[in-house]
């Protein structure tokens, strides 16, 4: 799998804490540059390592993907097909913001071969878009949704938050009215966070953010999924649903232990059991690239010295499994699939029974423990963020 970060974005929403920024042009060509030279000496490398891989998902996400001109996008498209094989049936997603996706750049992502497009809306309310500090309204969403339609695209994500500061149960089943309406195949429901170092986090310390009370925002969990039950969408996910099969694979791909490469800044690849990240640093990430001379011939050596974090540092080769193994448990049981037994076994050695299988049974009421894994409830995953802590070794 392949994972492309677009960091910029035209403006900081007042709850995100991922590293999106507004850049100009100067720096979003420089930035470009960069990472198409990163992609293709990936590329490369991957090539001598394992000549036969194919890529099997690619996503562009971000900050704001679609804040790029379209001639961007199809200079990395450009680059990937030169350079990877790409699995003929490969899922390709971008992410989009409606105040910056036109019918144009649209159909310039369909003839590129993206396949998938998740448009962030957020809530069809506009008080309270205007409350998590978006740029956009309903109307301008329901257009660019059009556009997307229009330029040919079947497989859409509308990513919405629940618990914003003043929302109301009956506020929330608007937005679900409305979005349901469009009949998109997939929708990703997050709650809000709050986080450290965002406007939200100042007026949550300052007791001025009024986030829905605890009975409200059970009301909207209840409407949540029994609205989304009653139109035939999967949860798949802790907050992941689709319809007619179209669950993301590239995401079910981070949740179910396959191997990415991430390219841009701050991207994260997982290879060979090893988690890197890429530069944060936006300014030493193009010098980097910019005057990259080839120093490393294989992609371990490439990842291990231009990460700026990996998960091997000075652990004992013990405590490298253990996180492994936590890292499979925590990440598979998000999805309806669960921990699967064989896999765990063949990977780890050890069974998950004899591991986990104490503190996973003890939750018997939300956790089925069938022949092939260990899985979720519909009740579980409603509470799986308390269950999953608790069985870290
Ligand atoms: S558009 Fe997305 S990435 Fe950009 S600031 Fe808003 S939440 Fe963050």
């Amino acid at each position: 799998m392949l994972y492309i970060h677009i960091p910029f974005c035209e403006k900081k929403c007042a709850y995100c804490d991922f590293l999106s920024f507004k850049s100009d042009d100067e720096e979003t060509e420089a930035y470009i540059n960069s990472l198409n030279i990163e992609l293709i000496q990936k590329a490369a490398l991957l090539k001598n390592h394992s000549p036969k891989y194919e890529i099997s998902s690619i996503f562009i996400g971000g900050g704001t993907p679609s804040i790029l001109d379209a001639e961007y996008i199809y200079k990395i498209f450009d680059n990937i097909y030169k350079n990877f094989s790409v699995d003929t049936d490969a899922e390709i997603s971008i992410e989009s913001n409606p105040n910056s996706l036109t019918y144009e750049k649209a159909l310039s992502y369909v003839k590129n071969g993206i396949n998938r497009i998740s448009i962030g809306l957020q809530s069809a309310n506009d008080e309270e878009l205007k409350m998590l500090g978006r740029i956009h309204n309903y109307n301008q969403f329901a257009n660019s949704y059009d556009e997307a339609i229009k330029a040919g695209f079947q497989n859409i994500n509308i990513d919405l938050i629940k618990n914003i500061p003043n929302q109301t149960s009956a506020s929330f089943k608007n937005t679900l009215g409305k979005v349901l309406n469009l009949n998109p195949s997939h929708l990703s429901v997050y709650d809000l966070i709050i986080e450290e170092g965002t406007k939200f986090y100042e007026l949550y310390n300052n007791n001025e953010l009024p986030l829905p009370s605890e009975e409200e925002q059970g009301k909207i969990d209840e409407a949540l999924y029994s609205t989304l039950k009653d139109n035939n969408y999967i949860r798949y996910e802790i907050s992941n649903y689709a319809r007619n099969g179209k669950m993301c694979k590239h995401n079910l791909g981070y949740w179910t232990d396959v191997p990415y490469l991430g390219i841009g800044l701050a991207a994260s690849s997982y290879f060979e059991n090893r988690r890197y990240k890429n530069n944060i640093n936006i300014k030493n990430y193009i010098s980097f690239w910019k005057s990259y001379n080839n120093q490393y011939d294989n992609l371990y050596d490439l990842l291990s010295n231009t990460s700026i974090e990996n998960n091997i540092k000075d652990l004992s080769p013990k405590e490298i499994e253990q996180n492994l193994m936590n890292e499979y448990m925590m990440l598979s049981m998000r999805t309806i699939y669960g921990a699967r037994k064989n896999y765990f076994h063949k990977k780890f050695g050890g069974t998950i029974e004899s591991i986990y299988g104490k503190v996973l049974r003890s939750y018997s009421d939300y956790i089925i423990e069938d022949d092939e894994s260990f899985h979720f409830t519909d009740k579980g995953f409603d509470i799986s963020n308390q269950i999953l802590s608790s069985i870290i070794l």
